[in-house]
């Protein structure tokens, strides 16, 4: 006697990529700073249904509040440490806290949210056949002792310091990625993000960007931590969301870095705000916090070979426009 198998269901997913050519793409910390302007984007595309889940921790509904409502989009009131289940084509998987003050107020919180939150939407890629994108990080390489660094560099992290739940958090969810695509077939991608910066960004996020413009605003001094030689590579938020993009619809699973390699120390920085911005502030040296990195910068020719990617925003261009955002936000006009 022989029991024939009973053919596969199609699932309602394929069904409608099948018919309609859609794609349904969920974005986790979607209600964030670069989250949001991923939305924007990805929104444009009419082809695109977006869902975006947050527990609102460092996010706001306000950063999307011109797609509420929209038919092709849905904002879930969700924390991704616990199951998600939704069926979508792809996900790009922000959800994490990223300024250091919000990732250290709850170390515990933060190492969940890059382990299991990270497990959570690879089980949900496996379930429904999702490729997935990570936001890892340009921490990855701690305090690097290679400069620029290269996504060949294994990096120089503290795995017991107060940095290193986010760290160590997002080096795990790095680990994860590739384990679920070698053991189970997933499609991944992986981006090593440098700091990006831009409007939307916390006024009070405790970033250096934000902090130094909101400062140069109100007419406070800008607190440059100590030494104020640590270099940092700062990147505006538009190329790096053409940069994710490119990332997730390429056929490279990375990690790939994706930032500016324009250079700077943070006595440049708070000196070209204040100059752009209010010539008159004061710069303070500040006591700093451990851990801090003394230098960073990206090797971006992955980027630029696979993605065919480069920043195209400079720094002395992109300040301005977030110093606009900032101006509205804290309702100061311009003098
Ligand atoms: P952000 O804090 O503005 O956004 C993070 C979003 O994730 C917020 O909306 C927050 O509410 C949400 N979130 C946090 N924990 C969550 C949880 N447990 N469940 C659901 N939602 C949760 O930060 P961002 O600058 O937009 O960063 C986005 C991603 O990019 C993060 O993964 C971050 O690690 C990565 N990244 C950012 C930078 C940068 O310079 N901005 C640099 C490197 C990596
Ligand atoms: N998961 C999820 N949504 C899904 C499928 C899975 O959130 O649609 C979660 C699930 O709860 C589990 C994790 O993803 O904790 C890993 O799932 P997987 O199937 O890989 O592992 P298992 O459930 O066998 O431990
Ligand atoms: N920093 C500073 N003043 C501030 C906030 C930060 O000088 O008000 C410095 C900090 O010491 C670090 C750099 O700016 O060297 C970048 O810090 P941020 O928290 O923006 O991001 P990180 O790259 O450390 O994650």
């Amino acid at each position: 006697k022989t029991t024939s198998k009973p053919p596969p269901l199609p699932s309602p997913l394929r069904f409608s990529k099948f018919y309609q050519s859609n794609m349904r793409i969920l974005v986790t910390g979607g209600a964030g700073f670069i989250g949001s302007h991923l939305v924007d984007k990805l929104m444009e595309n009419e082809k695109n249904e977006v869902i975006v889940a947050d527990n609102y921790f460092t996010g706001s509904k306000d950063n999307l509040r011109k797609w509420i409502g929209h038919p092709r989009f849905e904002l879930i009131r969700h924390d991704v440490t616990q199951p998600l289940l939704v069926e979508v084509d792809q996900i790009y998987h922000l959800a994490c806290p990223a300024s250091p003050i919000f990732y250290k107020y709850n170390p515990v919180k933060t190492i969940k949210t890059n382990v299991i939150g990270t497990l959570n939407m690879l089980g949900l890629a496996k379930r429904v056949g999702a490729r997935i994108l990570l936001t890892s990080t340009s921490e990855v390489y701690g305090d690097p002792l290679i400069h620029p660094q290269p996504e060949t560099y294994w990096g120089n992290v503290n795995p017991i310091g107060v940095r290193s739940c986010y760290d160590e958090g997002k080096r795990v969810a790095e680990t994860l990625m590739f384990d679920y695509h070698r053991q189970h077939g997933i499609e991944i991608r992986i981006a090593r993000i440098f700091n990006t910066y831009g409007p939307r960004m916390n006024i009070d996020d405790g970033r250096v960007v934000s902090n130094f413009i909101a400062q140069a605003l109100r007419g406070e001094p800008l607190t440059v931590q100590k030494p104020g030689t640590q270099t940092r590579s700062f990147c505006y938020v538009s190329d790096m969301v053409d940069g994710l993009i490119r990332l997730m619809e390429g056929e490279h699973t990375g990690p790939i870095n994706i930032g500016n390699p324009g250079e700077f120390t943070m006595v440049e920085l708070a000196e070209t705000v204040k100059e752009l911005n209010k010539p008159d502030v004061e710069i303070n040296m500040v006591e700093n916090t451990p851990d801090d990195p003394r230098q960073r910068k990206p090797d971006i020719t992955k980027a630029k070979e696979l993605l065919g990617w480069e920043p195209k925003v400079k720094l002395r261009d992109g300040l301005p426009l977030m110093e606009e955002d900032f101006r509205l936000r804290l309702g100061i006009s311009e003098e």
